[in-house]
């Protein structure tokens, strides 16, 4: 019979990809809850509405990359693609702006995209996602940026930058998509047939446009940076200011936009050339509008979302779970008595343990420890029981050492040898 497999685009996480998962969740959570914010899970699947809705029917998520089906009840329900849409979601739901109006939110988990798989991109890809409703000040911008730049010290993520841009608000960006219209509809001949339908409907969905043609088009056109509205230069000169006082260095990319219709004003991308070509694996951005387009009061919002299969690609590995590996290698019934009272011990001190199931050979048992990285093997048969004493053997050195064998000291001298 034909083994079955994963689906096209999706895999199984383990070994050192998980590990590094862990430690990303590690190092994310800690900043996250020093500075107040809470964890919240989501549901995968929503009604497809919501994302229709929140992230814009004309932008390439919506059109092209949505997991939808129509479930036994005849509704249109979607894998969700991304996480800001559902956390909008809750906060109305739970009337949340009535209550505190204030809410800062992170969720970690799958999301979901029918994309051409690709190196480093997978159709169930995982995120950490973390918003903030209800503050208008640049200091929340600045805030987030800073916890981003703590996690990554703690990843040992060196080889980064952070890009910045505004992307404006109604205000600025209406006069502005006339200067737009207007210079793209100049060049209308050099433009794909995608983007000549995107002029009329979006003219900001040209930028992300993969067309070269489209894109030499797009590289020379006049930037929305250089035409903001009082309040969005000051908000942004405001939050380079806090980045300064954060002392920490933002790069201005003034051809930043995200691949969505619900941002405004500050918008982010952090991003690595060790990725190759897609190199952004964290990115976000102010959205003041959308709680409002979904029906909510209006509320202001910021958030980010952290590309954890990509960041791991580039956090450098100190494992938290990096502890020294210890064995109990028991050779005859004697031996074995002891096995179940080192595994409480051990345990109880949290310290690493492994062994064998079965009764086998010592050369088997020490052939196993090999397997599993242990550094130091105790070793105990009738001869070593019968001097009240222990073997303890270090892996990498090869060198060994005789403990007496007693349960309530034995891991006190162990630590003289480590
Ligand atoms: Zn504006
Ligand atoms: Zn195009």
């Amino acid at each position: 019979m034909e083994k079955i497999k994963t689906l096209r685009g999706f895999k199984d996480i383990f070994g050192e990809e998980i590990e590094k998962f862990k430690d990303i969740e590690y190092a994310a959570r800690k900043y996250l809850i020093l500075l107040g914010y809470r964890e919240i899970e989501l549901p995968i699947l929503e009604k497809t509405e919501l994302f229709v809705r929140s992230i814009g029917d004309t932008t390439d998520i919506v059109e092209k990359e949505m997991f939808t089906f129509t479930d036994l009840g005849g509704d249109s329900l979607t894998l969700r693609p991304e996480a800001t849409a559902g956390m909008v979601r809750h906060y109305l739901q739970e009337g949340l702006y009535a209550k505190e109006r204030l809410a800062k939110l992170f969720s970690v988990g799958p999301m979901f995209r029918h994309e051409r798989p690709q190196k480093g991109r997978f159709r169930e890809f995982h995120q950490i996602d973390v918003e903030v409703f209800g503050v208008e000040e640049a200091l929340a911008d600045a805030e987030l940026i800073s916890m981003i730049f703590l996690m990554l010290c703690d990843l040992g993520v060196k080889n980064y930058a952070i890009e910045v841009n505004s992307v404006g608000c109604r205000q600025c960006r209406g006069p502005f998509r006339d200067v737009l219209v207007e210079y793209f509809k100049k060049e209308n001949d050099r433009l794909c047939e995608d983007c000549v339908r995107r002029l009329e409907r979006n003219p900001l969905r040209i930028f992300d446009c993969k067309n070269t043609q489209c894109i030499d088009v797009a590289a020379r056109s006049p930037l929305l940076y250089d035409h903001l509205c009082d309040n969005c230069r000051n908000h942004f000169d405001d939050f380079l200011r806090y980045m300064k006082e954060y002392g920490i260095a933002v790069t201005i990319n003034k051809r930043l936009v995200r691949g969505l219709d619900y941002y405004t004003g500050t918008v982010f991308e952090v991003t690595s050339e060790d990725l190759g070509a897609q190199k952004a694996f964290i990115a976000g951005g102010r959205y003041n509008n959308l709680v409002e387009e979904m029906g909510g009061p209006a509320t202001p919002g910021i958030g980010f979302a952290i590309g954890m299969e990509r960041l791991a690609m580039l956090a450098d590995m100190r494992s938290i779970s990096g502890q020294l590996i210890c064995f109990f290698a028991y050779v005859g019934e004697k031996a074995k008595n002891y096995l179940i009272p080192i595994l409480k011990a051990f345990t109880a001190k949290g310290m690493t343990i492994r062994y064998s199931y079965e009764d086998k050979s010592l050369r088997a048992q020490m052939r196993y420890a090999d397997n599993v990285n242990a550094d130091y093997v105790f070793i105990l048969g009738d001869e070593e029981i019968n001097k009240g004493i222990i073997i303890l053997r270090n892996m990498k050195n090869k060198t060994q050492h005789e403990l007496p064998l007693d349960l309530k000291s034995i891991l006190e001298e162990f630590k003289k040898y480590i």
